[in-house]
């Protein structure tokens, strides 16, 4: 039988299989990705082959995983050198942020784009709370709105409270296979209510079967959009880390910077930084790109140096 990976919970895999059924499975045999040393084989979203096993309570083998056409990993929270993976074939990412309660932290926007640019996953940036936004944080919104919509990123202004943006949020969903992230108290659970009612995040909870002896975090979970799509919920994703990338990684996943760096002295190569006859620092120079991105990028390009450093 064929299906999708729905969630995955230790060992334990919840199956959706094509005729809706769901159902707990285990892996048959060894699956690698190559060059990362991963602590789990199969990711929500993987599409899978499954044998079904005889017994009391229906539970499956999976026995091939189909080719992703994308991944996204993160640091294990166990051993730093592992990578988990964290959910596969995604359309899109959706990072939610607020200017209020609890207040944007600088940074946090591209540090996760940096976990989307390089996979190409299209990233929309939801800003929540808009019903508790001044004057001023309006004014805020509209410059960092500006800023990421300059350089191709969809931004939506919503309020899980007041409804406003929550339409226009469902038709940037329906049909897609979406993956949510964001700090947590942005009210990622109560927008998603918003968006689909009956639906609500479980972030804790292991059921029947599969919950012998397995480790209480559940890292990701996908549930369908009634009106068409799927969200898959990322509750392991409180900060994320790349020890995988290189600071190289991060001048190309810039990628207004990228655009850029064939005009610079040093090509692909230049970090930036110091290095002479830079087309990005020129370009912050003349307010072609955005300074608070380019000090984002300086901070991430120093904590990944730090991060390596140590290694
Ligand atoms: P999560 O940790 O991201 O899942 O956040 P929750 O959904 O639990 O929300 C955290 C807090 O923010 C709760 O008290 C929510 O009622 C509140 N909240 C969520 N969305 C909004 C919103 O759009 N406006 C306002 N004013 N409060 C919100
Ligand atoms: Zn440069």
């Amino acid at each position: 039988e064929e299906g999708i990976v729905i969630k995955s919970t230790g060992s334990w895999y919840q199956v959706k299989l094509s005729d809706g059924r769901t159902v707990p499975c285990r892996i048959l045999g060894k699956f690698r990705l190559e060059g990362l040393n991963l602590t789990n084989p199969v990711a929500v979203g993987d599409q899978v082959e499954v044998i079904m096993e005889d017994g009391e309570e229906e539970t499956g083998l999976i026995r091939n995983i189909k080719p992703r056409t994308n991944y996204v990993v993160r640091q294990s929270p166990r051993r730093k050198r592992d990578m988990h993976l964290l959910a596969s074939n995604i359309d899109q990412a959706m990072v939610i942020v607020t200017i209020r309660e609890p207040m944007l932290k600088p940074g946090f926007i591209d540090r996760f784009l940096l976990m989307t640019e390089p996979y190409e996953i299209p990233t929309l940036i939801i800003f929540n709370k808009a019903d508790l936004y001044s004057e001023d944080d309006l004014e805020l919104y509209e410059a960092i709105e500006y800023m990421y919509e300059d350089i191709g990123y969809q931004v939506f202004l919503v309020s899980a409270v007041s409804g406003q943006g929550i339409e226009e949020l469902r038709g940037a969903l329906k049909d897609k296979i979406t993956l949510v992230a964001g700090q947590s108290g942005v009210g990622k659970s109560t927008l998603v209510t918003a968006i689909q009612p009956q639906l609500e995040l479980r972030t804790q909870d292991l059921s029947g079967h599969s919950g012998k002896g397995q480790h209480t975090t559940t890292f990701a979970e996908m549930f369908d959009l009634d009106f068409g799509g799927a969200i898959i919920d990322t509750p392991g994703i409180k900060t994320l880390s790349f020890n995988h990338l290189e600071p190289q990684d991060v001048a190309h996943n810039f990628r207004e910077f990228f655009a850029l760096s064939e005009d610079c002295r040093f090509g692909g190569s230049c970090l930036h930084r110091d290095e002479p006859g830079c087309a990005v620092k020129e370009a912050v120079e003349e307010q072609q790109v955005s300074e608070l991105r380019y000090m984002n990028y300086l901070m991430l390009l120093e904590e990944i140096e730090e991060q390596n450093y140590w290694e």
